[in-house]
């Protein structure tokens, strides 16, 4: 957890004002504080001004064509992350209070503002900016951790599932085809007890690094689990994919000499979508071709039956 009054630095503060002397005046304040100020004289402005740099918007509430409500609720519907938004204005009312904070303020202050009192509310604001982008980069940390096989950098299983279902989707309405390559190491239990569980783990390294380099756009590489990888072709015929496969494993024999393991061989089962099938019904083809890949003594690409 980072501790957010130790965190806060210079930041990023869009001042939204129709009234460029007032903003002037703001920005000076905020410069004074350590802060790089950012100006937007109209909506406009603001909507192309506003991204992931900006910390913080110092909004004004009258503007001609849209008023800081209005720009407000844009903001807030088109941003990604959170970023807070203060009120600056003459309004001191009550009820301009309540409809700011509808639109989704996060704060007011009076116009001109004491130099005290934003100091302490930039400071609020910044806080909560900090937390929030903290948490979101922890957020995806996890949502990388939960989808990328640590081993080899590639996608995991459940990356593979989501892929399929989408993959499979697709090729129902466009009635292109998609073909599912599994690959898998020939022999690899021989690498581990031999030569050991990291040297296992270097071959399985190189495999991810192979399929990386020899996929394109429209083919996905996945590490399905244990040493079998699988590759998710679009727009791809299983005559089409032989090709891929056949690469693939030329690859492998030619190039898996130089890790520890010394020079090993991998075969590769291939299966097209039919109209009829569920992802689980496409691969346990695939499977097949590739138990019959094995059957047939190893280091082959089979792709139809016999
Ligand atoms: P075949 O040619 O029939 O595919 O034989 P094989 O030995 O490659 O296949 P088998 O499925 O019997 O063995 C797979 C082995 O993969 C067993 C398991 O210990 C090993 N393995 C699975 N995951 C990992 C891993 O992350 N690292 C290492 N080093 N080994 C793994
Ligand atoms: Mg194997
Ligand atoms: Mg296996």
């Amino acid at each position: 957890m980072i501790d957010p009054i130790e965190a806060l630095g210079p930041a990023t503060v869009l001042i939204v004002d129709d009234d460029a002397a007032s903003a002037a005046e703001v920005a000076e304040a905020l410069r004074a504080l350590g802060h790089e100020p950012m100006f937007a004289n109209g909506w406009m402005e603001a909507v192309r001004a506003f991204d992931e740099r900006v910390d913080l918007v110092l909004m004004d509430a009258v503007m001609p064509e849209v008023d800081g409500f209005k720009l407000t609720r844009m903001l807030r519907d088109s941003a990604r992350s959170y970023t807070p938004i203060l009120f600056l204005t003459a309004l001191g009312d009550a009820a301009a209070k309540e409809q700011g904070m509808l639109a989704g303020a996060d704060d007011f202050l009076t116009k001109p503002p004491d130099p005290v009192e934003l100091r302490v509310r930039l400071t609020a604001m910044l806080r909560i900016r900090r937390l929030t982008q903290y948490l979101e980069s922890e957020r995806s940390s996890y949502e990388r951790l939960a989808h990328v096989d640590e081993l080899t950098g590639l996608p995991n299983r459940r990356r593979y599932d989501e892929r399929m279902h989408s993959e499979l989707a697709l090729a129902r309405r466009s009635g292109r085809p998609v073909t599912l390559l599994l690959v898998d190491i020939d022999h690899f239990k021989d690498v581990n007890d031999s030569l050991g569980h990291q040297v296992g783990d270097e071959v399985l390294g190189f495999m991810g690094e192979l399929l990386d380099a020899s996929t394109r756009r429209g083919d996905w590489p996945f590490r399905f689990g244990g040493e079998e990888f699988a590759i998710i072709a679009r727009n791809t015929t299983a005559k089409q994919a032989s090709v891929l496969g056949e690469r693939i494993r030329g690859a492998f024999e030619a190039r898996s000499g130089e890790t520890a393991a010394g020079l090993r061989t991998c075969s590769v089962g291939i299966a097209s979508f039919e109209p009829a099938d569920t992802p689980e019904a496409l691969f346990a083809r695939a499977d097949a071709r590739l138990y019959a890949a094995k059957q047939a003594g190893r280091n082959r690409v089979v792709w139809e039956d016999e």
